[in-house]
C-alpha cells in the first residue's frame, strides 16, 4: 500500500531527482527532494514526512547529523541511510543512531523500493496496532460507564439524580461540550427538560419545547435518532430553539415501544461531530434512562399502594376499637340487670316475697333457665370478640396446670349430672407458648360440652401428652356421651352451628362454644379436631406447640406443672 510521503536528501541531484520523480513516484509514492542537509531539515520540518531517505555524505552538515536531529524530533519517522563507500563503522553508527535500515549506492530501483517498503510496513503495523489499542480503550472505557450507569439504575431509587448521570455519563462518552435530557408531556405535546448538563442559559431555552415543529421533536415524531453536524445544525436548531451548535445528536427514549422522550449532546463551539459509536452509546444510555423511570412509576405505584393499605389498616383498626367498646359497654349494660332479675327471681322462689304454687314456680324455673341462657351468651359472646381482637398475652405455660383449674370449676357441674371426672398428666410436659386465661376457656368450653352432653352416670377423661413428632402438647377431652355423626365433625366447629336434635331447650347452649375453641387454638398456631361416634361418646383434642419450638425466647415465668395420674 503505497501512497506515503517520502523525502530524498541527496546533495546529488541526479540521484535525487531519479529517486523522486522516477522511482519512487512510479512506485505510488508522494515525493519531495532536497540537495542540502539544512534544507532537508526544514523541509522534514514542515512537511513531516512518512520516511527519510538519507545520504551520508552532504556538504553542509554530516548525514549521521542529520540522522541525529530527525530521530530525536521524530522517533517513529524511519530513515533509510545511503551512502557511497560501504564502510561497516559508518553502519553501525547509524543503526546505533537510529538508521532503520543502510543501503550502498549505487542503488537498484528494486532495492530502494524493497527497504523503503519494509521500513513503511513496519511504521504502518504500528500504526494500526495504536489505533486498534486506542479503539480498545476507548470500547473499555465506554463499557465501563455504561455499566457503572447500569448499576446506579439498579440501586439509586431518586429519579432525578439518575437522570442527571444519565446526562453526565452522555457528554463525558460521547465528548461533548453540553447534554439534557427531555421527556415528553402527552397533554400539552411539549418536551420538559428534567436533567441538563453544561447548558447554561439555554435551561431556560429548553425548559419546554413544543414536539411539532422542532428539531428534538422530530425525534419523537419519527422515533429515529438524529446526528447532524455543520451547517444543517446550525441552521435547523437555530431555527427552532433559538441557539447555535456545530454538532448534535438527539436519541429517542423509549418505553414500551413508545417514545417517552430524548436525550441530546452537542458541541456549541468544538468542530468534533458526533459518529456511529457516539449514536450506540447514547442509545444504550436512553434504553437506561427508560428503566429509570419505570422502575420509579412503578415504585411510586408502590408507595401509593402501601400507603393506601396503611390507611384501610388504620381505619380497620378504629373500627375494631369501636367494636370493642361497644361489645364492652352491651356486656355491661345486660349483666347488670341480668344480675337484678336472676336475685329477684331467687327471692321469689324461695318464697322470699310471698308463697308460691307450684305452676307459679314450674313458670319461674323456666324464667331462671332462660336468665342464665342469656348470661351465658353474654359470656360466650364477649369471650369470642376478645379471641378474634386478638387480646392475648402469650408466654410459657403449663397445660396441666390450665386443665387441672378447668376440673376444678367443673367439679361442681359434674357432680349434678352424676359424672365422674378423670386426669391423665405425665411428668415432665413441655410449656406452650399460649395464653393461660384463653386456653383455660378451651378447657372450659370442651368440659362444659362433655358434661352437657354426657347421660347421668357416665365418666369424662382429660389426657395430656407430648408428642415429640410434631413438638406439640396434645390435650384429650373423652366424654361417653350421645357422640356426634361424621358428617358433622368439621360443622359443629362454625359459629352458632348446633347439631339436629342437640337442641337448645333439652342442652342449653348457643353454638358458639366450639368456634370460640377453634378460634382460641388457631391463633395459638395450634389444631382442633373431633373423633366421636353417635352413641359412644367424643374425643376432642387440641394441639398446641411447645414453648421451645414456637416463642420467639422462652425465658420468663414457667410456672410448675401439678402433674397427677388419678382419678380427680
Ligand atoms: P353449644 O353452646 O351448643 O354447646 P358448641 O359450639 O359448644 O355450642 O357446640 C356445637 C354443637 O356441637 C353442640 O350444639 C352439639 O350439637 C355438638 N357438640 C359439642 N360438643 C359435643 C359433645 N361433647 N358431644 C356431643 N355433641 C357435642
Amino acid at each position: 500500500m503505497a501512497g506515503e510521503k517520502i523525502l530524498v536528501i541527496d546533495d546529488s541531484r541526479q540521484i535525487a531527482d531519479y529517486l523522486t520523480e522516477v522511482i519512487l513516484k512510479e512506485a505510488g509514492y508522494h515525493t519531495l527532494a532536497a540537495y542540502r542537509a539544512r534544507e532537508g531539515l526544514k523541509a522534514f520540518r514542515q512537511a513531516t514526512p512518512d520516511l527519510v531517505l538519507l545520504d551520508a555524505q552532504l556538504p553542509d552538515l554530516h548525514g549521521l547529523e542529520v540522522l541525529r536531529t530527525i530521530v530525536s524530533e521524530s522517533p517513529q519517522t524511519p530513515v533509510i541511510l545511503m551512502t557511497a563507500f560501504g564502510s561497516e563503522s559508518l553502519a553501525v553508527d547509524a543503526f546505533r543512531i537510529g538508521a532503520r535500515d543502510y543501503l550502498i549506492k549505487p542503488i537498484e530501483a528494486a532495492t530502494v523500493l524493497r527497504a523503503v517498503e519494509r521500513a513503511l510496513t513496519e511504521t504502518r503495523l504500528r500504526q494500526d496496532k495504536q489505533q486498534l489499542t486506542a479503539h480498545l480503550e476507548r470500547q473499555i472505557q465506554r463499557l465501563s460507564v455504561l455499566s457503572r450507569v447500569g448499576q446506579e439504575v439498579t440501586s439509586l431509587l431518586d429519579l432525578d439524580t439518575l437522570l442527571t448521570r444519565i446526562v453526565e455519563a452522555s457528554v463525558y462518552l460521547t465528548r461533548a461540550e453540553e447534554g439534557f435530557l427531555m421527556l415528553l408531556d402527552e397533554r400539552t405535546d411539549e418536551l420538559i427538560l428534567r436533567a441538563g448538563k453544561n447548558l447554561g442559559d439555554k435551561s431556560a431555552i429548553l425548559m419546554r419545547v413544543p414536539v411539532s415543529d422542532t428539531l428534538v421533536g422530530s425525534v419523537v415524531r419519527k422515533g429515529q435518532p438524529e446526528r447532524l453536524s455543520g451547517s444543517s445544525a446550525q441552521r435547523d436548531f437555530k431555527l427552532k430553539t433559538g441557539y447555535f451548535v456545530r454538532a448534535l445528536l438527539h436519541v429517542p427514549i423509549r418505553l414500551k415501544g413508545r417514545v417517552i422522550g430524548v436525550l441530546s449532546v452537542d458541541q456549541q463551539t468544538s468542530r468534533r461531530g458526533f459518529s456511529q459509536e457516539d449514536e450506540a452509546s447514547l442509545l444504550a444510555l436512553a434504553d437506561y434512562a427508560a428503566i429509570a423511570i419505570e422502575n420509579a412509576r412503578l415504585y411510586q405505584a408502590l408507595q401509593s399502594h402501601a400507603l393506601e393499605l396503611e390507611r384501610a389498616y388504620a381505619e380497620l383498626k378504629e373500627v375494631d376499637r369501636m367494636k370493642s367498646e361497644f361489645m364492652q359497654n352491651v356486656s355491661h349494660e345486660l349483666r347488670t340487670p341480668l344480675v337484678f332479675i336472676r336475685a329477684y327471681l331467687d327471692l321469689l322462689l324461695e318464697g322470699e316475697l310471698g308463697p308460691l304454687a307450684d305452676e307459679q314456680k314450674n313458670s319461674l324455673r323456666i324464667v331462671v333457665a332462660k336468665a342464665e341462657a342469656l348470661a351465658s351468651l353474654v359470656n360466650q359472646i364477649t369471650t369470642f370478640h376478645g379471641v378474634k381482637s386478638g387480646m392475648a398475652e402469650m408466654e410459657p405455660v403449663q397445660l396441666a396446670q390450665i386443665a387441672q383449674a378447668a376440673l376444678d370449676g367443673a367439679r361442681q357441674a359434674a357432680h349434678r349430672a352424676g359424672i365422674e371426672l378423670h386426669c391423665e398428666f405425665p411428668p415432665d410436659l413441655p410449656p406452650v407458648w399460649g395464653d393461660a386465661r384463653q386456653l383455660g376457656q378451651v378447657f372450659d368450653n370442651l368440659l362444659s360440652n362433655a358434661i352437657k352432653f354426657s347421660p347421668n352416670g357416665g365418666d369424662i377423661w382429660v389426657r395430656l401428652h407430648d408428642d415429640k413428632a410434631t413438638g406439640m402438647v396434645i390435650a384429650e377431652v373423652q366424654d361417653q356421651g350421645i357422640g356426634i355423626p361424621a358428617d358433622q365433625h368439621e360443622r359443629i366447629f362454625e359459629r352458632f352451628y348446633q347439631v339436629d336434635g342437640t337442641t337448645t331447650r333439652k342442652f342449653g347452649g348457643t353454638g358458639l362454644g366450639l368456634a370460640i375453641v377453634r378460634d382460641i387454638v388457631e391463633m395459638h398456631d395450634g389444631q382442633v379436631w373431633v373423633e366421636s361416634e353417635p352413641g359412644k361418646g367424643s374425643t376432642f383434642f387440641v394441639a398446641i406447640p411447645q414453648a421451645e419450638a414456637s416463642a420467639p425466647s422462652s425465658t420468663g415465668k414457667e410456672k410448675d406443672a401439678q402433674p397427677s395420674s388419678s382419678p380427680d
